[in-house]
């Protein structure tokens, strides 16, 4: 049989920083490289609809907080259509300033308040000019994949001002072994709800946590074709070389 997947990159230009991109490349390799054929749409300013209803999988990067607030305004109009695909348990990775924007608000280093989409239970605020970013290499313990090597580390970079807070409704990503995550207080890192998962991992992501990567594929052939899809295995000695790099600069061997 031959499969497909459709890629809705959100707001390319807008959002994507610290080599967000590097998710796209990283999934549309791992996918081509086992024959499942890959198409991406770049949804930005204006999208339509009906582009965003035929993705199989969603992502969005992260930004500075003047981006955040036009992709804001653009998304509220879809807001009704995203939170049906996800609540639908459409597969989705959002990163950083995304992360923020899938919740209830961001509140920015002056006060002022950037709605958010309020599809997930959470809220951000950044304290103030005088508080530090939270910035530099993070290195994460994530329950959520059974890959083969047993690997549940993730690791990344993170720099955001933004400290974000968990409601009851939904689950963390991981827990913070190294760096700063949600919030720099309470040891949690990103968000899961249904099939959708928000992080503050850039670097990008992806190509360093490969299982990561698969797992996403997986759950995205899941969703669309109804059964597993087996993925054949792929040689990642580079990918876990810089896992392992990562986690190495932290003190922490992997
Ligand atoms: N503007 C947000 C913050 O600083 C997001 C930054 C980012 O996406 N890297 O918290």
């Amino acid at each position: 049989m031959n499969y497909k997947l459709t890629i809705g990159w959100l707001f390319p230009e807008l959002m994507s920083t610290y080599g967000d991109r590097g998710n796209i490349i990283c999934i549309q390799k791992r996918c081509e490289w086992r024959g499942i054929n890959i198409e991406i749409l770049k949804l930005d300013l204006g999208l339509k609809i009906d582009d965003l209803r035929s993705c199989d999988f969603l992502f969005m990067g992260g930004a500075q907080d003047l981006q955040q607030k036009i992709v804001s305004e653009d998304l509220r109009k879809k807001r009704e259509i995203l939170k049906e695909m996800i609540e639908d348990n459409v597969p989705g990775l959002y990163i950083c300033g995304a992360y923020q924007l899938l919740g209830k608000y961001y509140k920015e280093a002056d006060g002022t308040i950037i709605e958010g989409l309020g599809i997930l239970d959470l809220y951000t605020e950044n304290p103030g000019e005088n508080s530090k970013r939270l910035i530099g290499n993070i290195v994460i313990e994530s329950g959520i994949m059974n890959h083969e090597l047993r690997q549940n580390t993730l690791v990344g970079f993170e720099n955001h001002g933004g400290r974000t807070y968990l409601g009851k409704n939904i689950r963390l990503l991981g827990k913070v072994i190294k760096g700063f995550g949600n919030n720099g207080e309470d040891k949690t890192e990103g968000a899961i709800y249904k099939n959708s998962f928000g992080s503050y991992l850039h670097g990008p992501i992806l190509p360093k946590n490969p299982h990561f990567a698969d797992y996403l594929i997986s759950l995205s052939l899941k969703e669309k074709y109804k059964k597993s899809v087996p993925l054949s295995p792929l040689d990642d000695s580079l990918e876990w070389a810089a896992h392992k790099a990562i986690a190495k600069r932290l003190g922490i061997s992997i």
